[in-house]
Parts: C-alpha cells; structure tokens; sequence
C-alpha cells in the first residue's frame, strides 16, 4: 500500500511537473513573440499610412494635371495656383513617404521614381505649357491636351509601380502576422494538449489510487477480524482455522490447508483445511522437503503445468497454481499450502499480504507456546520437575472449592529425615541427586489426579482428591516404604539411601480449608518426627475402613537404628 501510494505520488509529481513545463512553454512563446507582435502592429498601421499617403500623392497629380488642363483651356491664374498647391503638397507628402519608407527599399525607391516622374512631367510638360499659355497672352494651346503629352506614362509607370511596393508591404506583413499567429496557435494548442493529457492522467490516478484504496481497506478489514478471531482462539488448530479463513477471503483458493507441528514436535498435523483439500499427518522428514520450508519463505508455482516447474511433495498436483508458505516463528512450526486449479499470477501486493497474514498467525502460534511453556517453567519446580509450592496450593484450594459433600481429599506434608547430615555426608550436588531420587519415588506412588509437588527444601507435599484417611495413610506408607528401600545412586561405586516422615491430614474430617489442612498435616510431620522419623502420622480420629493393623503390616523395617517403626496413631493413642 506505502508502495503504491509513493509510487502514485511519483506519477503525480511528473504529471504536475509536466503541465507546469507545458504553462512555462507557452508563457515563453507568447512573450518572447510579443515584441514581434507589436512591430508587426506598427508596420501595419504604417503601411496604411503609407497607402493613404499614396492615394493623396495620387489625387495631388490629379489636380496638378487638371489645373493644367483648365488652364490650357481658360488661360485662368487660378488654375495656375491650384497647380503650384498641388505640386507643393505632392512634394511634402511623397517626403513624408520617404520617411516612413526608410527600411522598405522598394517602396522607398518607388516614391523616389514617382517623383522624378512627376517632376519630369511638371518640367517637360506642365511648366513649359503655363509658359507658352502666358507667352501666347492667354490664349488656350491645343497642342498641350492632357492625356496627349508623352511624359504622362512615366508617372502612370511610377505611380504603378508604386502600387507593387505598397502591395509588397502589405503582403509580407501578413506572411509575418500569418507565423506569428502560426506560432502561438501551436504553443497555445501544445499546452492545451497537455494539460488536457494531465486531466486525463490524473482522473485515471485518482480512479486507480481509490480502487488501490478500497482494496487496501478490504485487506485491513479482514486483518482486523482475523487478529481479534486469534486473540480469542483457544488452541494452535483455532489460529491456524482463523489464518485460513482469512487467507481464503483475501486470495481465494480452490483449496488449502495448514499444517502444524504437534507439541511433541514430531509431526505436523492438518490443523485447517479449506475446499476439501485432501491432508494427511506429515512426518518432520516429510515437512522439510516442502518448497517453501526449504526456501524459508513463501514459494509460488505459477503454472506447475509448465516446464520445470517445481512440485511440492505435500501438495501433490499437476496443474494450476501453488503457493508454499512456512508458518515460522523464530523456528519452524508448520506450512501452508493454498491451491488454485487455474494457473493464476499472484501479485507482489498479494504475496505481501499473505506473507503478513500467515507471520501474524506463526506469531500467535508461537507466542502460544512459549507462554505454555512458560507456564509450565512458573508452575514447576526446576530441580524435580514436580509441581512447585504454589501450585499444590492452587490445586488444594481448587479441590476444596470444587469438593462434592462428604467427598473426601487428603494431604500428605513429607520431610525427609536428617538431610542435613546426608548433605553433609555426600556434599551438596549428591544431596540434589537425592532429592531427584526421592521425586521419582513419589511419582511412583501417583495416580491420576494425584499432584505430588516440592514444597520447599527437602520438604514435599501431595494432594489426594477422592481418598479417605485409611487410603491416604496406605499410600503414605507405600512411599515411606519404597523411599526407605530405595537406592539412591550418587557415583561409580557411592550409594546410600534415604527415609522420609509423612503426616497426614484428611478433609472433611479434620478441616475444611487449606491452611488449616496444611498445619495439620505439618503437626503429624512434626509428631512423626518427635517419634523418631521413618514413619507416617495421622492425627485424626480413627477414620471407617482406617485398618491400623494392615497398614502397619506394609511398613518395612527401619533402615537404620535411628529410625524406629511406622505407625499410624490416632490422638487417642
Ligand atoms: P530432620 O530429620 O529433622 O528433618 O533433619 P534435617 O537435617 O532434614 O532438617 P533440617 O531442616 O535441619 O535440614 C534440612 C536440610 O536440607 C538443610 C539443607 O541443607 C538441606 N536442603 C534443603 N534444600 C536443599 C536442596 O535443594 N539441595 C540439597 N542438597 N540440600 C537441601
Ligand atoms: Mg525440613
Ligand atoms: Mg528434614
């Protein structure tokens, strides 16, 4: 998801980048073309100038040629002034020509050839016929009719030629109006372009980063359910269910299953199937040959059709697509297998997620486990491996809460006699290896539901639920009896033994809660000490069925003169 945001930030900054580019380009365009722009306004209005500079050129010859001509006709002096006005302003129009023409040649030379033309006329023809008019006193001349003298042609040539020049301005002004025009069309329209292509590009980001959106939230959604379905799992099978489910909503397989190593870390078992995946106990053996356990991470056969395509020995098939995924939480803990029957690619994006979802699921399986252990470490005793202190009294204090009416529990306190001088006779380590020996005797004596656990030191006790006194007496002796008789080996050739005095005390009869129970119990120890150890103690009434003489018979003889016989007595004794 971080990827493909970044990566559509990526393509956004490049479509930004690109439109400003393209807005610069245009920009650009339009100013660096501007100072032509405003020339070319110049020029124009010139050239209009120009044109009515010419049309008036034009009309002043026209009235010089008809002041002429009235004059030829009428002899009149005010024909000869309007003639001279008109020559005059003919004169200062074509210099205000030639100004204006400095940087067009053709023109210009064209208005100098307009003049002399006219000049020429005006000289050859013009004056001379006012002068013969005035030498003839007035009298018209024929001869001088316009349109009939010889010079009249150059101006009609000049003024032709004129017309070319002032055409040629107008025309090259437009060529350049016209690339001028041609150009910004071309800047305009190219940003145009892109700015409609960054449009489109963005609408389809957009489009594509809210369907990357929804995905994402479909795949945060089913995270979700799957990380609250394992908080509340109550076993390894219920995390491995709940990861499958999830993996099935978010990549949808055919078929698949996980498999999970026992707690004795000898098979792996199908904790979860999907689709009817056919899943069978696997062997360690088996396990590691698995494509992705020997990889160490997800492996997926696009097409297992397809030439050298690698087949996974736990999944066994011949075409469509599988994915091997090693469920592994600091050491490895199982597999997955997901099976598609058409050959499918699986997207990096989707290879991730199940990557996550099954790292979340070996996670909590492992988590699992270490705090079984765990537990397991807090609720026993490291030396034995018997039950510790505190959780002999939970169990008591459970079977008490828990007991039926007139539903008996016993509890045996032992103390292992003169330890101090065995320790001391053998050393510390051997006093432990005793202590061990003494642990296996007592687990001996157990049955089910039985909790022998080390007290402390070299003192033990042992929870009987459902035994009445006589029994628990009986069994007192029996682990006197075999602890007396047993060996204790501490080195090549170094044996020794040990005794143990047990007190009794017996629920309802004597009480009815644990602390009362265990000083009880601690009492008989005590007295069971006092009368010379090796022995077991009751000291409640004579319980129904408490047979003293058959209890007494299983009692072995004392192993050391220190220790006198068994006995069990009760307070009146
Ligand atoms: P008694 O018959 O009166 O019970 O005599 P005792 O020597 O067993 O009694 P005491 O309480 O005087 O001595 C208990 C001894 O047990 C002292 C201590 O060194 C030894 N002991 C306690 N815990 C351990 C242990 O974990 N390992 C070893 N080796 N000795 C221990
Ligand atoms: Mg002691
Ligand atoms: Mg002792």
């Amino acid at each position: 998801m971080r990827h493909g945001i970044s990566r559509s930030n990526r393509f956004l900054g490049a479509i930004a980048g690109m439109t400003a580019l393209a807005i610069l380009l245009v920009g650009f365009t339009y100013a660096f073309t501007e100072s032509e722009r405003l020339d070319i306004q110049r020029d124009s209005s010139q050239a209009s100038d120009l044109w009515a500079a010419a049309d008036r050129l034009a009309s002043d010859v026209n009235a010089q040629e008809s002041a002429i001509d009235d004059y030829l006709f009428s002899a009149d002096p005010q024909a000869v002034s309007r003639f001279e006005a008109a020559a005059a302003d003919e004169t200062s129009v074509a210099a205000q020509m030639q100004a204006g023409a400095v940087n067009l040649p053709g023109l210009d030379s064209a208005i100098t050839e307009t003049e002399n033309a006219t000049a020429t006329w005006r000289s050859s023809f013009a004056r001379p016929a006012i002068a013969a008019v005035e030498a003839g006193g007035g009298t018209s001349l024929a001869p001088f009719t316009r349109g009939s003298s010889p010079d009249e042609e150059p101006v009609s040539a000049a003024f032709a030629e004129l017309t070319v020049q002032l055409n040629v301005v107008e025309s090259d002004l437009r060529l350049r109006d016209d690339a001028l025009s041609a150009t910004r069309t071309a800047a305009t329209a190219f940003g145009l372009g892109v700015l409609v292509l960054s449009a489109v590009l963005s609408l389809w980001l957009v489009r594509r980063f809210g369907r990357t959106l929804e995905k994402d939230a479909l795949r945060s959604g089913i995270l979700n359910q799957f990380t609250e379905a394992i908080s509340f799992a109550a076993d390894d099978t219920a995390v491995a269910k709940a990861n499958l489910e999830a993996l099935a909503l978010l990549v949808h397989p055919d078929a698949g299953v996980t498999h999970v190593l026992n707690h004795s870390q000898d098979r792996a078992v199908p904790a979860a199937i999907v689709g009817g995946a056919v899943a069978e106990v696997l062997s360690l053996q088996t396990l590691s040959t698995c494509a992705g356990m020997i990889r160490g991470s997800m492996y997926v056969s696009s097409d297992l059709a397809a030439p050298l395509s690698v087949h996974c020995p736990i999944y066994p098939a011949e075409r469509g697509t599988l994915a091997c995924v090693p469920l592994v939480s600091g050491e490895a803990i199982g597999a997955i297998h997901l099976y598609w029957e058409r050959p499918r690619a699986l997207p990096v994006e989707i290879r991730r997620s199940v990557a996550q979802f099954v790292a979340h699921a070996a996670l909590a399986i492992g988590n699992r486990r270490l705090l079984g252990a765990l537990r397991g470490q807090a609720c026993t005793d490291a030396r034995t491996g018997l039950a510790n202190s505190r959780t002999f009294d939970r169990a008591l204090e459970n079977a008490l809460a828990s007991r039926t009416a007139d539903e008996p529990i016993a509890v045996l306190m032992l103390d292992l006699d003169h330890f101090k001088d065995f320790n001391d006779r053998h050393g510390h380590p051997s006093g432990d290896e005793a202590l061990r020996t003494f642990a296996e005797v007592l687990r001996s004596c157990m049955r089910d539901g039985d909790l022998a656990a080390r007290y402390g030191g070299e003192e033990f006790a042992v929870l009987l639920p459902r035994v009445d006194p006589a029994a628990a007496v009986t069994i007192a002796q029996r682990i006197r009896a075999r602890t007396e008789s047993t060996i204790v080996s501490l080195a090549p050739g170094i044996t020794d033994r040990i005794t143990v005095s047990i007190g009794v005390a017996a629920a309802p009869i004597q009480a009815l809660e644990r602390i009362s129970l265990l000083r009880i119990a601690d009492e008989a120890l005590y007295q069971a000490k006092a009368d010379g150890r090796n022995r077991v103690v009751y000291l409640g009434e004579a319980a129904p069925g408490l047979d003293q003489t058959a209890a007494e018979a299983e009692i072995s003889p004392p192993a050391t003169d220190r220790a006198g016989p068994s006995l069990v007595q009760g307070r009146g004794e």
